[in-house]
């Protein structure tokens, strides 16, 4: 039977990079359900990288990110994960106000948005959308590229990766035995990274479910005529109703949904698709000549829809890494140096305790550090406000 300093549950964006970050310190397995890495929420992205991101609490995480998706280190391929594309925010006159708020707010975090005409920037959007805010550094993320050189980074520090591995079991036996599909493994940390179905692998390692809700949002790609150029910006409604923006000469459209759902291999509803087309011709006037893709995909959330990573009080060796919410791959690599630092912290204590572990964001560290205290059971999640 294998043996490992860090056993990870789920080979999406945050295990995957988590894994590159402890793969040279520690012994590292990854396990994943699929029979490929990146088949859920990582791989159904709308991809989007926008400095308002996950809303002010979380805005400085994507702001600490973007030095380096612009610039990776070579040992990332040194090419940029990012493509600029800029993001028109809209909104009819009588929702102005709502406009002025988000300036104002993010104002306050030194995120400057300038006002725009949006007719400007979006050629054939609906003259009742008349008013408009501008965010240059909106940027499109090559997500499979990124996702790719996590796990190819983590393989050549030596970590493994296991696929058509559901985990159905882990007891604490001094170290973790982790009951697969494809076999038993054994470690002292135990990460859960298993994005929608953080509360059930937790539960199933006896560790606490915190609540983390899957929510199912809508994809749409779309032919129209006139085409969807390169020029295109991502186009946001203020309200959160809908966003859209080009890919590869068609446009990617949602209709912003949040529908609570079971952890599942999630499918779009033909309702939803309705809807974001109807939101969409009631923005711009363009011909939908067809519905080339639909999908969906699950974007989980704590109950405050904040990031949370740190051991479990209750359970040694369990660390949870969940990302919530809004907000994937933006903060992506500030909360790998944090919960990588944490799981190579714990290892190395004799008493199985967690040290005070490392991280850039306040919320997360006064939560962090409650976990630690006792130590147990690592969770490293990602965060999904809005995207
Ligand atoms: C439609 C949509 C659009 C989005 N748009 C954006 C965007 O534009 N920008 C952005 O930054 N973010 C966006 N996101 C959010 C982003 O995709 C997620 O935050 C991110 O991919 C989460 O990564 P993860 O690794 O936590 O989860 P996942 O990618 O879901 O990975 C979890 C993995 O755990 C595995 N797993 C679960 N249970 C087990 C088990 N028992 N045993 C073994 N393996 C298990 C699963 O198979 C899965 O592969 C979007 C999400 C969706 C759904």
């Amino acid at each position: 039977m294998s043996r490992y300093d860090i056993v990870i549950i789920g080979a999406g964006i945050a295990g995957a990079s988590l894994a590159a970050r402890v793969a040279p310190h520690a012994r590292v397995l990854m396990i994943e359900a699929e029979t490929q890495p990146g088949y859920h929420a990582t791989g159904r992205s709308a991809a989007f990288w926008s400095e308002t991101y996950g809303g002010p609490d979380i805005q400085p995480l994507s702001i600490a990110s973007h030095p380096f998706l612009i610039d990776p280190p070579a040992e990332m391929g040194g090419e940029s994960f990012l493509t600029p594309r800029g993001q028109l925010f809209i909104a009819a006159r009588a929702d102005r106000q709502v406009l002025d708020g988000f300036a104002e707010t993010f104002a306050a975090a030194g995120v400057t948005l300038t006002e725009t005409d949006p007719a400007t920037r979006c050629p054939g959007l609906r003259p009742e959308w008349s008013e408009g805010l501008w965010d240059p550094t909106c940027s499109d993320i090559d997500v499979a590229r990124l996702h790719a050189a996590w796990l190819a980074l983590a393989r050549r520090g030596g970590a493994e990766l296991v696929c058509s591995a559901n985990v159905t079991g882990a007891k604490r036996e001094g170290h973790w035995r982790v009951e697969t599909r494809a076999g038993v493994f054994e470690g002292d940390v135990l990460v859960n990274a298993a994005g929608a179905w953080a509360d059930p692998v937790a539960q199933l390692a006896g560790a606490s479910a915190i609540g983390v809700t899957p929510l199912r949002r809508t994809m749409v790609q779309l032919r129209v005529d006139p085409p969807a150029t390169a020029a295109l910006p991502l186009v946001t409604d203020a309200r959160d109703r809908f966003y859209f923006k080009p890919e590869a000469g068609r446009l990617w459209l949602s209709p912003h949904d949040e529908i609570p759902s079971i952890p599942c291999d999630a499918a779009p509803d033909e309702l939803d698709v309705a809807i974001a087309i109807d939101k969409l011709q009631s923005a711009v006037d363009w011909r939908i000549e067809a519905v080339e893709r639909k999908w969906a995909g699950l974007r989980s959330f704590a109950p405050d829809r904040k990031p949370v990573y740190g051991f479990d009080p209750a359970r040694a060796g369990a660390l949870l890494v969940r990302r919530a919410g809004r907000f994937r791959h933006p903060d992506c690599p500030r909360r790998v140096e944090a919960g990588g630092g944490d799981a190579a912290a714990h290892r190395a204590r004799p008493d199985g305790r967690a040290s005070r572990p490392r991280t850039l964001f306040d919320p997360a560290v006064s939560r962090l550090n409650g976990w630690t205290r006792r130590a147990a059971l690592l969770s490293f999640g990602l965060r999904n406000e809005g995207a």
